[in-house]
């Protein structure tokens, strides 16, 4: 998802405020079902273990999910967020492991900023990243709004924690941000098959087609049943829809079976926003986009206007954040079903 495309920063930060309220109910959830290091380890970010040697970033207020896979020989990173965290997830990486950084690999799972915007900080650092191919000319259009972001990462640091580390490691990327390239930013390998194996892991990449984006990836851990879904599962919350970067509700549904039918009952399940869990938060994520063309359907065959079927609301919208994006999405839908 990329706020910044939909909404000004004050209407953003309305937003999460809205949401805040949604997400009290869902966050003891992940307390209580996965560690957080935060109390025995000093790092800056909070992050949870989900599965040993696997953390999770899970932030609502500031950008796309992180995964971070550890190991002694090698090390894992699924999306950046934004530029005043990139430096501190590496710092974070060498806290948890307490040992010095095995290489580094990045994937990107969409191009989408609140996913890619640190890029800048992390790609300089790593012996191989990758994106879907379509994802990178839409990273490389976004160069100059990630420098501007990162001219600002010291009071989005601030704003995160008051801890002086992070904001010292935010005042060390906006110096360096004015440098950041095209090259800088933008992952080195364009994934082009549905399906890609990272050489020497069991690590495998999935382009099911055009869904969220034109260039969502699926990433699956297959030894360790761990999927990151990007931003094809907004759990709990409203979906994002971004009718510029190709997003197709019926993609979605598609590639959202196929994501389902990676998993087991003991999968665990990142989603692109809100909590990590199973294979269910996809289920849901399916029911609604199913149920979102199904109720669009119906009212473009009753001849209703899209600007009134923007302002419904069905019950399977009930309890859901990100409510200020509704309307967006039952819009797309709308235009995508009547081409
Ligand atoms: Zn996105």
């Amino acid at each position: 998802m990329t706020i910044q495309s939909a909404l000004s920063r004050r209407d953003a930060l309305k937003l999460f405020a809205a949401t805040t309220s949604t997400l009290a109910i869902t966050s003891p959830a992940i307390a209580s079902a996965f560690r957080s290091l935060v109390d025995n380890k000093q790092t800056l970010l909070k992050w949870y273990q989900i599965k040993p040697n696997h953390y999770a970033f899970v932030d609502l207020n500031t950008g796309g999910n992180v995964l971070l896979h550890l190991r002694e020989d090698r090390c894992t990173l699924i999306d950046t967020k934004y530029p005043h965290f990139a430096g501190a997830i590496l710092d974070d990486a060498h806290t948890i492991l307490a040992a010095d950084h095995p290489p580094l690999t990045l994937i990107n799972t969409h191009h989408h900023g609140d996913h890619t915007a640190g890029n800048g900080a992390i790609i300089p650092h790593a012996k191989a990243s990758y994106a879907h191919k379509n994802a990178i000319p839409r990273i490389q259009s976004q160069l100059d709004r990630f420098k501007q972001t990162a001219q600002n990462a010291v009071d989005q640091a601030k704003q995160y924690s008051d801890s002086e580390e992070l904001e010292s490691i935010a005042h060390q990327i906006s110096s360096k941000a004015s440098s950041w390239t095209n090259q800088t930013i933008t992952p080195t390998t364009a994934v082009d098959k549905a399906v890609t194996t990272i050489p020497s892991t069991e690590i495998t990449l999935h382009h099911f087609g055009a869904g969220h984006t034109d260039n969502d990836l699926v990433v699956h851990f297959e030894n360790d049943n761990v999927i990151h879904t990007g931003d094809l599962v907004f759990a709990g919350l409203h979906p994002f829809f971004d009718p510029s970067a190709g997003v197709t509700a019926k993609g979605w549904v598609n590639s959202l079976q196929r994501t389902l039918a990676l998993c087991d009952s003991k999968t665990t399940v990142i989603p692109g926003h809100g909590q990590p869990g199973t294979k269910a938060i996809i289920q849901s994520q399916l029911d609604y986009m199913s149920q979102l063309i199904e109720q669009v359907q119906k009212q473009i065959d009753a001849g209703t206007t899209k600007e009134a079927v923007a302002e419904m609301h069905w019950d399977f919208m009930d309890g859901l954040g990100f409510e200020r994006i509704k309307s967006r999405a039952i819009s797309a839908v709308y235009d995508e079903l009547s081409q």
